[in-house]
């Protein structure tokens, strides 16, 4: 049987679950309307919650900065590819956030991957919420400690977890905001874990920066929590920040540890210094940003009013990603292309995104939108 044969069947079965992925062709820079396969639609599904992905400054930043850097930046951070536009940056990130030291990675994806295999090895073990992003879990596995997985936003049972373990390092891993709940993980009570187990406490927090607490530096300083409760701090600069490329915040001593260490930093060309630039301007404005924070939780308001009103199964979310739980993959894609045809984007997640069962319209909301907008949208729903 040829590989080709073998895959085909593969993609077929995915196609008889309603589990197939097709790609949506963008023709218009991202926003709130988005042109997509010729066609114009209302978008509600981008991480894009401050709407800067095509924001004027942003882009006349990054313009300078490719006339100051040019193109590429030519190396890994540690042969010459570290740039000063890269080290203001990292010094900037360092300041909003209130940490010590920040590194720069390429992306969310790749910042997951390095922490864990720079600090776990066989005889650690690390613990994850069940519902952590994937690349939360790749890492993990990457880096051949134990991985206990909790219930999600359980404190109860990663308390029992933490009990379990009786040598070695422990890392406890969660989500900041979960990425397809939009729910925010119970960040203090597992900082007290934490303390009392003996573990260190990793926050992803990819959906939360930006968005959450004073000048949207995160679920983090939400909760008021400084370095020491929270020592490795993730977060991304492709969401909310409308940028690309992901850091991670932490001491002097996990900092330089993931320079010597993390081969996903090591062994990868270093962004483009320009684009460092675009994000030093974005960090500028995220931390002005409190109108359109202001104006996303009106937006979020107005939805979840809304949404009840209509009776819809709405998930315990405060944040802007609002999901619309359905369950069966089917039926989600069904959804989907029903909205689709009254104008509207919402991109049904499906397994393995999501639990089994778990099929859902993930609903999001950008500072972009106007109330008329949600309104739209909710008359759709309806
Ligand atoms: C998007 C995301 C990532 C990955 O970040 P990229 O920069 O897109 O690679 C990691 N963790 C969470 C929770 C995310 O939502």
């Amino acid at each position: 049987m040829s590989l080709d044969f073998q895959l085909q069947q593969q993609l077929d079965v995915r196609k008889v679950q309603s589990l197939y992925r097709m790609r949506r062709t963008a023709s218009s820079p991202q926003g709130v309307e988005l042109e997509v396969d010729g066609q114009h639609y209302l978008s509600f599904s981008s991480n894009d919650y401050l709407g800067l992905a095509n924001h004027p400054q942003i882009i006349e930043a990054f313009q300078q900065g490719l006339s100051r850097w040019g193109t590429g930046s030519g190396a890994a951070h540690l042969v010459t590819g570290h740039s000063a536009a890269h080290h203001a940056l990292e010094e900037e990130l360092a300041d909003f956030l209130g940490y010590p030291r920040v590194l720069l990675f390429s992306s969310g994806y790749q910042a997951n991957l390095g922490v864990h295999q720079a600090l776990l090895g066989r005889k650690d073990s690390t613990l994850h919420d069940r519902l952590n992003h994937a690349s939360l879990l790749d890492g993990a596995k990457l880096s051949g400690a134990k991985l206990l997985r909790y219930g999600h936003t359980d404190v109860n049972a990663l308390e029992r977890r933490l009990s379990e373990v009786s040598s070695g390092r422990i890392l406890v891993v969660t989500d900041g905001v979960f990425s397809m709940d939009g729910d925010i993980a119970p960040l203090s009570a597992i900082a007290n874990e934490c303390r009392c187990g003996g573990a260190t406490l990793m926050v992803d927090d990819a959906h939360g920066v930006g968005i959450e607490g004073a000048e949207g530096r995160g679920t983090v300083s939400g909760f008021g929590l400084s370095p020491l409760e929270v020592p490795v701090l993730m977060g991304t600069l492709g969401k909310a920040f409308g940028v690309s490329g992901a850091f991670v915040a932490g001491s002097e001593a996990l900092i330089e540890t993931l320079i010597q260490q993390a081969r996903t930093y090591i062994y990868t060309t270093a962004t483009p210094p320009a684009q460092a630039e675009a994000t030093r301007k974005a960090l500028q404005l995220v931390r002005e940003g409190e109108d359109r924070r202001q104006h996303l939780q009106q937006l979020i308001a107005r939805f979840r009013s809304g949404a009840t009103a209509l009776g819809l199964n709405l998930m315990h979310s405060v944040t802007p990603i609002q999901p619309l739980l359905v369950g069966d993959s089917a039926a989600a894609l069904q959804r989907s292309r029903q909205l689709q045809k009254s104008g509207i984007l919402v991109a049904p997640m499906r397994p393995p995104t999501v639990p089994e069962g778990g099929a859902r319209l993930r609903i999001t909301l950008s500072a972009n939108h106007t109330f008329e907008q949600v309104d739209r949208l909710l008359e759709a729903l309806q």
